[in-house]
């Protein structure tokens, strides 16, 4: 072992084989007519802190079969490094459980301080080529599809629920291909899915004694998709439910929306909302002549989910109300709106005070708010503008629109979380909405399928009761709900019972 010159920090160690002779790959005859020797230089695991170099002297033999079409071959070292690999076995290994650990870039960076480097790409490859570890037959195996592309090409992912690690990628989704899977493995007892007829198809031929469990996580996913959908059809209903008795759940100095913005940006918020609006008049009128949804998407440009959401909606789904970004005005609302009431109305005189107090900013954005605000003409309003005036809003409001409600998924959403578990803003929008008797309905019956779905999740031995007499009774109640014949709403919940139903 030597320190070669021209590669400092790096150990240098001779070696050569010892076999007497090397068996031709092609027709396996031995040989020990050497032809000649040559020298390679795979890299090695580090030793004393140093990189390793192996030189690595090597016999090319001729091989003496006449039949076999290969004349000379070189000497294979199976326990120490492939044929022209640059690296050994042992380092491939190292480097390739860096990668696993710490994946390319932060494992190429750490193994150049443990002085044997690799590119980020190198060790990506060398994870590939480590075999896969051994794992017990799954025996609870979860199936979904995940897409490579999204919209275009999906595969399936299986996922061993016992162990919570994925067992396998296939490369798409049909049933064909998954039961083709399950059928190699015999041991599996319990298949959890969506409720795609595609895989309970796959199940069904795959693995035909095998339970198939609906997984919770689409069924939540799949009550709030149909909430939102009734919410969707109904929102314009609801959008005129007035602010209940108790307030709209809003605390002293607490934003609902954003500040008033400029002319200009209201003007462009108008024109996207008129484009939209020709939207989904379009696809309306489309989809009530019986156009199908795919080929409204495709003729229109727009997204299927759009195509779907406006096709379903009675009304235009207005924008949704998003959370007011941060403004230097907040610190200051509190005073603001104590003031306000006390009857202070003068913009200029309050930004005075607010200045006293510390706040930095100019007049202009204090005098957008108390105008947003105000419920008498400002004095100094010129006589000509005092003849248009619009009528003076409550606060919180825009003129000529009713108070903001959150969108139908926001809804559904706050919908379907315990009452007491909301803050008070989230609270006040669900007892707005439930002031209508048809919504109050599909809410409860949200809320308790949700409820029930949950209490299927906890160990048999530790749940209170039997689920599944409470869920026949909400089998029952939902159907009858969902056959109430209503022009405004179709038998939304029928369907959903119907998707919901046990596997
Ligand atoms: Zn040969």
């Amino acid at each position: 072992m030597q320190i070669t010159p021209e590669v400092p920090d790096c150990l240098h160690i001779a070696a050569h084989g010892t076999r007497p002779g090397g068996r031709c790959p092609d027709c396996g005859r031995a040989s020990r007519a050497v032809h000649s020797r040559y020298l390679r230089r795979p890299a090695d695991l580090p030793s004393l802190g140093r990189k390793v170099r192996v030189g690595l002297r090597v016999r090319r033999f001729y091989c003496r079969n006449a039949a076999c079409k290969r004349r000379t071959f070189a000497e294979r070292l199976p326990d120490l490094v492939k044929p022209h690999a640059r690296r050994t076995y042992r380092l491939a290994e190292a480097q390739g459980r860096v990668g696993v650990a710490l994946g390319g870039e932060a494992g190429a960076r750490l193994l150049h301080r443990l002085a044997m480097p690799a590119s980020a790409d190198t060790v990506l490859r060398l994870i590939r080529r480590l075999p896969l570890p051994e794992q017990d037959a799954p025996r609870i195996v979860g199936v979904d599809d995940w897409a490579m592309r999204k919209g275009r090409t999906y595969g399936t992912i299986v996922v061993d629920l016992e162990r919570r690690c994925v067992v396998e990628l296939l490369p798409d989704r049909t049933a064909v291909t998954v039961a083709a899977w399950l059928q190699q493995r015999p041991e599996i007892e319990v298949v959890a899915r969506d409720r795609s007829t595609e895989y309970a198809r796959a199940a069904a031929i795959g693995a035909p004694k095998a339970v198939q469990v609906a997984d919770r996580w689409h069924l939540l996913s799949n009550v709030r998709a149909m909430l939102e959908r009734w919410l969707a059809r109904a929102h314009a209903r609801l959008r005129r439910l007035p602010v209940p008795p108790g307030g709209d759940g809003r605390q002293l100095g607490q934003r609902t929306h954003a500040y008033h913005r400029s002319a200009a940006d209201d003007a462009a918020s108008a024109d996207s909302r008129a484009r939209w609006l020709a939207a989904y008049e379009d696809v309306r009128r489309r989809y009530l002549a019986g156009e199908k949804l795919l080929t409204i998407s495709r003729s229109t440009g727009l997204a299927r989910a759009t195509v779907r959401k406006y096709a379903c909606a009675d009304s235009f789904p207005e924008r949704a109300v998003r959370p007011p970004g941060r403004s230097n005005l907040d610190p200051y609302l509190a005073h603001l709106e104590a003031r306000l009431a006390e009857g202070c109305e003068d913009a200029m005189a309050l930004w005075r005070e607010m200045r006293a107090l510390g706040h930095a900013g100019g007049p202009k954005m204090v005098q957008r708010w108390v105008a947003e605000h105000r419920t008498a003409p400002a004095r100094s309003t010129a006589h000509k503008w005092l003849q248009r005036a619009p009528a003076v809003t409550p606060p919180g409001t825009t003129p000529g629109r009713p108070a903001a409600l959150p969108s139908p998924k926001q809804l559904a959403w706050l919908l379907v979380q315990p009452p007491t578990a909301l803050p008070p803003l989230d609270a006040a929008a669900v007892t707005r909405v439930e002031q209508d008797k048809e919504a109050a309905m599909v809410a409860s019956l949200a809320r308790r399928f949700t409820a029930l779905v949950r209490l299927c999740g906890i160990a048999q031995t530790s749940r209170p009761a039997t689920p599944l007499a409470t869920f026949d009774a909400w089998l029952t109640e939902a159907r009858r709900v969902g056959s109430v014949p209503s022009k405004r709403s179709p038998p939304v919940w029928s369907r959903t019972v119907l998707r919901c139903g046990p596997p």
